[in-house]
């Protein structure tokens, strides 16, 4: 009895994604990369569930979407380690690990505030110079920034 309490939960979906072991306090952080707010599709958003990876984790089930290889790499700024499952016929066919990309492209702010995208209409570019210690550079000025100490654009 419990243990279908649970699994409801998180309960299936027909066909989508589920993304999951999202660090709570980053849920909406996701919702907003992925721009989630502005889907037609039904969706479902969790957070404050226990979990034994992240401590407290959020869950987010989008309904009849699948995400590109390039909006995945967006979380690799707020969530390195989530996971994707995709959902078909409401089986997990697929687990998708976030990849941190070669290059950041409007996604975070440059904190040089001299640096000509904090000044200028203009979208960010940043080049990952160091993925498993996390360091970003500015296209523009140069500055290298730590990836979890940024601020999203
Ligand atoms: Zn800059």
């Amino acid at each position: 009895m419990e243990m279908n309490k649970k699994e409801r939960l998180v309960a299936a979906i027909e066909n989508g994604t589920v993304i999951d072991h999202i660090p709570a306090e980053k849920t909406f952080q996701v919702v907003n990369l992925l721009g989630l707010q502005s889907l037609s599709t039904p969706v479902t958003i969790g957070y404050n569930f226990s979990s034994s990876k992240v401590g407290c984790k959020g869950i987010i089930k989008v309904s009849d979407k699948f995400f590109t290889d390039d909006e995945i790499s967006r979380l690799s700024v707020v969530a390195p380690n989530i996971i994707l499952n995709i959902i078909r016929d409401y089986e997990v066919v697929e687990k998708k690990e976030v990849i941190t990309p070669d290059e950041l492209s409007g996604i975070v702010k440059c904190n040089n505030p001299k640096c000509i995208t904090n000044n200028e209409p203009m979208s960010t570019i940043f080049n990952v110079v160091n993925k498993s210690r996390g360091i970003l550079k500015c296209h523009y000025c140069d500055k290298e920034q730590q990836m979890d100490k940024v601020e999203l654009c």
